[in-house]
């Protein structure tokens, strides 16, 4: 391959992954049709790239493909899997960690106490509507028996699922509800006390901190609630309301 070769190419490739970067993408599947081998390395302009990305699923797909997911044991218990529920174009997704016993009963994210909570918070704190302006999903799927924490294989199944949801709605904004969700988002123990109300990237989205609705309940005090209330307010600037 002559040099000028190769740097253009370099500098073609570059763009792509820029370009798809943008287009929210984290990751390469490289079995998928993104790079499909008769692509032109003449006309790298995003035309190639943005019929392709057009392939991200809906979220109706997204659900279709998990079936009825036995990919992980925490299938073994639930009663219903727990999608997700909401607006599938929301500006704002509330992501926690996973449903409990009325979430498993009836199939729905947040129903219990700590979604009414949550509904309270979008709601009062906010002014929104949670149906019409948010999308509230978790980590996993189903309930982990006990409300345990889900373990890392049950994450490793169930978290390409989320990125896809959050792929399919383009959220501007992404809130992690307590310590479980914004660890398994970043990748690292997160204290959530400590780092509550701070801005981070989760694949390309941003994503705010907070604390869990249960967790406010268990320790409703005056600053755990000024705290919430402040992240809030941080979120509903950057959706520019
Ligand atoms: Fe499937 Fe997720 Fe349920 Fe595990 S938690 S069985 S990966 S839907």
């Amino acid at each position: 391959m002559q040099i000028p070769d190769r740097t253009r190419l370099l500098r073609e490739l570059k763009n792509q992954l820029l370009f798809l970067k943008d287009a929210g993408y984290s990751e390469i599947p490289i079995e998928s049709e993104l790079f499909p081998e008769n692509i032109s390395t003449s006309n790298t302009t995003p035309i190639n790239i943005v019929e392709n990305s057009q392939k991200i699923k809906t979220l109706t797909q997204v659900r279709d493909e998990l079936g009825d997911c036995t990919r992980c044991k925490l299938s073994n218990g639930r009663k219903n899997i727990v999608f997700g529920s909401g607006n599938p174009n929301a500006d704002l997704v509330f992501v926690g960690e996973g449903p409990g016993a009325d979430e498993d009963e009836q199939g729905l994210p947040f129903v219990g106490r700590a979604g009414k909570k949550l509904t309270e918070i979008i709601e009062k704190g906010m002014n929104l509507n949670r149906e019409k302006d948010t999308y509230i999903c978790n980590i996993v799927k189903c309930r982990p028996p006990g409300n345990r924490d889900p373990e890392k294989e049950e994450i490793e199944a169930c978290n390409p699922f989320l990125l896809q949801q959050l792929k399919a709605i383009q959220p501007k904004v992404v809130v992690a509800l307590g310590k479980p969700a914004a660890s398994t988002l970043l990748g690292r123990t997160v204290p959530i006390t400590k780092e509550r109300g701070t801005w981070h990237d989760y694949a390309g989205f941003k994503l705010m901190l907070t604390l869990h609705p249960a967790y406010l309940l268990r320790a409703y005090t005056i600053e755990n609630r000024k705290a919430v209330h402040s992240d809030m307010k941080m979120v509903l600037k950057e959706l520019g309301q």
